[in-house]
C-alpha cells in the first residue's frame, strides 16, 4: 500500500463506520477521496478543518411518510427524503427521485456528487438530492399527482428559495414539477422560484428540460476540439431512453454524429445508419406514454434487440445516460473492445469502481457525471436567477449561457486534471477543482 492508499483508506474506514452498508454512498465518496486527500493534506487549513469528511456528513437528512390514495380507494404508503448535504456555497439544490431503488444511501451519493458538480457550475448552488421509493409505472396520471401533492405536503416545510430548492430527477419532469409547485404554491401562500424545472408559463427556463443532454454533447465537443476532433461522423453508443439520453442524441445528431443506440431495462434499439430526429422523437413519445420501445416502425430502420446492452456495440463515443452502476467490469470491457475511445457520463455515477478500472488501463478518456452532466443544473442555476429578477431569457440566450458553461467547465476541469499521460484525467481534474471551490467557502465561516 502506497503513502495516498493508506490515506484514503484511513479516511474510508471511519466513513465505513459511520455508514455501515450503504455501498453507493461509500463507492461515491471513496472516488472523491482518492484523488483529493493528497491536495487536502498539502494545505493545512483544509486539513485542520477536516473539510472532506465534514462533506460526508450531511447538514440534515430528512425522512418522512408519505401517504395517498390509489385509484382504487386504497391508502398507499411511501416514504420520502430529502438530503441537504453542503450550503457552504448556495442554497440547497439538486433533484427529485422516484423509484423503488431509491434509498438514504443512493440520495447520498448523489447530493454528495451535487456539491462537487454545482461547485463547477460556478453558480451559487449547494448541494441536495431527495425523492422516494415510489414507483410510478403502470400509475395513472391522477395516481401520479396524487403522489406527488402528498409528497410536497410533507416537503414544503422545509424547501424555499434561498434555503433548498429540488428540481427534476429519474421519473420527475416537468409535468411532476408542475404538481409539486401547484401544491407547494397552495400550501404556502407565495408564488416562489422554490422548485426549477418548472413549466415556462409559470417561471420555468427555456430549455431546462433539453439542457442536461446537450451540456452533455458540449462538454464532449469540448474534449474533442482539445484533442483536434469534432463529433462530426463520429458513431455515438448511448443507453437509457430518458430526459438525458433522448435529448444527448438530439443534439449528437444536430451537430453530424451518429447515434447507434438508444436502450432501456428490457434491452437496446440499434440503428445500424444511425437515428434520424424523427426515430429520436418516436422514442420519447413512446417513454412519455409509459409504453416500451421494442417494436419501431419500420421507416426508422432501427432492430430492437431484446434483453441486450448498448455497450460493445462499433462505436467511438460512449454517453452512459441510464443510471447509477449500470456499466460493471464486463460492460466496461465490451466498450474497450468496441472502438470506443471516449466515454462522458451522462448518468450519475454510472459506472462501477471495476468499470472505471477496466476503462483507464484500456487509455479511454473519461468525463465525470460532475462535469458532463452539470448542464441541467446549470440552467437550473439561471432559472433561479431568472425568478429572482422577474425575467425570462429567450432560447438563444439559455442556449448560449450553457454552452459557456458547459466550455468553462470542460477548461476548469482539463487545467485541473493530471497531464502527466497523453490526455487528462478528468475524474481528478473534477474532484479536485469542485473540492478546492467549496473548501474555500467552508473555511471563511470559521469552526
Ligand atoms: N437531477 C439533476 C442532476 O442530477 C438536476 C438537479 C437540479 O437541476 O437541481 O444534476
Amino acid at each position: 500500500m502506497d503513502r495516498r492508499d493508506a490515506l484514503v483508506e484511513k479516511f474510508m474506514q471511519n466513513v465505513r463506520d459511520r455508514n455501515a452498508g450503504q455501498d453507493e454512498f461509500l463507492q461515491a465518496v471513496e472516488e472523491v477521496a482518492a484523488d483529493v486527500l493528497t491536495v487536502e493534506k498539502a494545505h493545512s487549513g483544509y486539513a485542520d478543518a477536516r473539510v472532506l469528511e465534514r462533506l460526508t456528513e450531511p447538514d440534515r437528512l430528512i425522512q418522512f411518510r408519505v401517504v395517498w390514495e390509489d385509484d382504487d380507494g386504497a391508502v398507499q404508503i411511501n416514504r420520502g427524503w430529502r438530503v441537504q448535504m453542503s450550503n457552504a456555497i448556495g442554497p440547497y439544490k439538486g433533484g427529485l427521485r422516484f423509484h423503488p431503488t431509491v434509498t438514504p444511501s443512493v440520495l447520498k451519493f448523489l447530493a454528495f456528487e451535487q456539491i462537487f458538480k454545482n461547485a463547477l457550475t460556478g453558480l451559487p448552488l449547494g448541494g441536495a438530492k431527495g425523492g422516494s421509493d415510489f414507483d410510478p409505472s403502470g400509475r395513472s396520471e391522477a395516481e401520479v399527482m396524487r403522489f406527488c401533492q402528498a409528497f410536497m405536503a410533507e416537503l414544503a416545510p422545509h424547501i424555499g428559495p434561498d434555503v433548498d430548492v429540488p428540481a427534476g430527477d429519474i421519473n420527475v419532469g416537468t409535468r411532476e414539477i408542475g404538481w409539486l409547485f401547484g401544491a407547494y404554491k397552495r400550501q404556502k401562500g407565495l408564488f416562489h422560484g422554490a422548485l426549477t424545472g418548472k413549466g415556462p408559463a409559470f417561471g420555468g427556463s427555456i430549455l431546462r428540460t433539453e439542457a442536461t443532454g446537450y451540456g452533455l454533447v458540449y462538454f464532449v465537443d469540448c474534449m474533442l476540439n482539445a484533442a483536434g476532433e469534432s463529433i462530426e461522423g463520429k458513431r455515438i453508443v448511448i443507453s437509457g431512453k430518458g430526459n438525458v439520453s433522448t435529448h444527448a442524441a438530439e443534439k449528437a445528431i444536430d451537430q453530424g454524429g451518429i447515434v447507434v443506440t438508444l436502450s432501456d431495462t428490457s434491452g437496446t434499439l440499434y440503428a445500424p445508419d444511425g437515428f434520424s430526429r424523427a426515430a429520436v422523437a418516436w422514442v420519447e413519445e413512446r417513454k412519455a406514454a409509459g409504453e416500451d420501445i421494442a417494436s419501431p416502425p419500420s421507416e426508422f430502420g432501427l432492430e430492437w434487440k431484446d434483453g441486450a446492452l448498448p455497450w460493445g456495440t462499433e462505436a467511438n463515443i460512449a454517453l452512459p445516460c441510464a443510471t447509477q452502476n449500470e456499466m460493471d467490469a464486463d460492460a466496461a470491457k465490451a466498450v474497450t473492445d468496441s472502438g470506443v475511445t471516449l466515454l462522458a457520463e451522462g448518468a450519475n455515477m454510472p459506472l462501477t469502481s471495476d468499470a472505471i478500472a477496466v476503462l483507464d488501463r484500456a487509455g479511454i478518456v473519461q468525463a465525470p457525471g460532475k462535469a458532463a452532466n452539470a448542464g441541467g443544473v446549470a440552467v437550473s442555476g439561471l432559472e433561479m436567477s431568472q425568478n429572482a429578477q422577474g425575467r425570462f431569457m429567450t432560447a438563444e440566450q439559455v442556449d448560449e449561457a450553457l454552452r459557456n458553461i458547459m466550455r468553462d467547465i470542460h477548461d476548469t476541469v482539463a487545467d485541473e486534471a493530471d497531464t502527466e499521460g497523453t490526455s487528462p484525467d478528468y475524474r481528478r481534474g473534477a474532484n479536485v477543482a469542485g473540492y478546492r471551490h467549496v473548501a474555500r467557502a467552508v473555511c471563511s465561516y470559521g469552526i
